[in-house]
């Protein structure tokens, strides 16, 4: 998955301060190729990437994040605001308010009609009525009738009538004089767009001038749903887009181009056969489904908010001079500490939070070394080479520990330090150092 690639793309970026435009090339490939995958619109996908790599460029990366995960976040986000940023709301107004569903056969139409009139029932205290309007299929009516007796909402129909316009107007009427304050007007669609169809789904909006036009679309028809969402929208200019059958293992790559294609809100998606499988569009929800991730995002965000780049800076520099000591140590664990539960954090990580289940971390893991690296005097926390026999009985004593674990801790901060100044690596550790601050 994207999320993957990038980690890959990335990888030449590690323990670099910035983001630089060599860099940055390289991944926006693998972001564009993995934007295809997921269905995304090819010029959608170009436009995409350049603003991303704007965006990107000159970004400073936390020492707590990698650059790779800044990336995702970027990605993301960019994702979230090209989908809308938020919630789009129908619109419901009218007396009755009238909604009309527009698309291809079997994309949803009628399922989505039911799943909206006991969505209003349920969570507006609607009072809706359905109206049967796909004249051309004799099943059409009896699956409305069904999905109506199911959630106990009356359908509106007109079996012998052959003009659509006419039962449409019909039924807007009926709801006035019954006190019906929704009328959802369900239609009939064809395999594919025509102009017959059209001509009639138009002639219904005129008739009836509804509050909501709603196209409703297949998200596994992946390309194609860009065209069709485009010949409807360019004839009836409708008001919102219900992506159908998320349930599936679509990437939903398709509401990133149908919004990006023709500028309309996604309202609303259908997440499964059950009256009940709809859900409020979310965009910030469909960038992770799009990107194939973990809450990677979220990790960023943490992260963000609680690394102190300043000591991270300052850490930096002390590593590159090797005068990193157990006040750092110390320092690095209060950090950690605050970015949350360990475990939460870990979990996080895509791969990661599977492999966790069922271990054991919490804070409580610091607290010996907490308290070692406290009994230490000042002198000992900078020096740590003094740290002889009788030190280390004095430390254990004081600590509430014994002798093994002060030699394990003192072992381990002497790996660290080998560690960090191999990772932090000659060159770019020496550029930090001499940094001026
Ligand atoms: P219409 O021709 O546009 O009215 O489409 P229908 O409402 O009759 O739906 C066509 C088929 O898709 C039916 O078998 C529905 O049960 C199914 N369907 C509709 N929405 C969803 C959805 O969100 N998820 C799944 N898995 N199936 C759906
Ligand atoms: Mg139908």
């Amino acid at each position: 998955n994207l999320s993957e690639r990038l980690e890959r793309s990335f990888k030449i970026l590690k323990g670099e301060g910035k983001i630089t435009e060599i860099n940055v090339a390289e991944t926006l490939k693998d972001v564009r190729r993995a934007l295809l995958d997921a269905d995304v619109n090819y010029k959608v996908a170009k436009t995409f990437t350049d603003t991303v790599k704007q965006k990107a460029l000159g970004q400073n990366v936390l020492t707590a994040v990698k650059p790779s995960q800044l990336m995702v976040k970027i990605v993301h986000d960019e994702l979230a605001t090209l989908m809308g940023g938020e919630t789009a709301e129908l619109n419901l107004q009218g007396h009755p308010s009238v909604i009309l569903m527009a698309g291809l056969n079997g994309a949803g139409k009628t399922t989505l009609s039911g799943k909206l009139a006991l969505m209003l029932k349920s969570k507006k205290r609607k009072n809706p009525l359905l109206a049967a309007c796909d004249i051309y299929r004799p099943a059409a009516i009896e699956q409305l009738k069904v999905l109506g007796e199911q959630i106990g909402i009356p359908v509106y129909s007109e079996p012998d009538n052959k003009d659509a316009v006419q039962i449409a107007q019909n039924a807007v009427k009926e709801a006035k004089a019954k006190g019906y304050d929704v009328v959802i007007v369900d239609t009939a669609g064809r395999l594919a767009v025509d102009e017959q169809m059209m001509q009639e789904i138009a002639a219904i909006k005129h008739g009836i001038n509804p509050d909501e036009t709603l196209f409703v679309v297949d998200a596994m028809t992946g390309q194609d749903a860009v065209n069709t969402a485009k010949e409807f929208n360019d004839r009836l200019d409708f008001d919102g887009v219900v992506l159908t059958k998320l349930d599936g293992d679509t990437r939903g790559g398709a509401a990133l181009s149908i919004r990006t294609v023709v500028n309309k809100p996604i309202k609303f998606v259908g997440t499964g056969e059950k009256m009940e499988a709809i859900d409020q569009f979310h965009p910030s929800r469909m960038a992770d489904r799009i990107l194939g991730m973990g809450d990677i995002v979220s990790l960023v965000e943490k992260a963000q908010e609680q690394y102190d780049e300043e000591e991270a800076r300052r850490l930096q520099k002390k590593i590159a001079k090797n005068q990193f000591d157990f006040n750092d140590f110390m320092s690095q664990i209060q950090q950690i500490k605050k970015m949350g539960n360990l475990k939460d954090l870990a979990s996080m990580i895509p791969g990661v939070g599977k492999a966790l289940k069922d271990v054991e971390i919490d804070d409580n893991a610091f607290k010996s070394i907490e308290a070692i690296i406290q009994s230490m005097t000042p002198r000992e926390r900078t020096n740590p080479e003094i740290l002889n026999t009788s030190r280390r009985q004095r430390i254990a004593k004081g600590s509430g520990t014994n002798i093994q674990e002060v030699n394990r801790l003192i072992k381990q901060f002497d790996q660290t330090r080998k560690m960090m100044k191999m990772v932090t690596g000659s060159k770019m550790g020496k550029m930090m150092a001499n940094m001026p601050k």
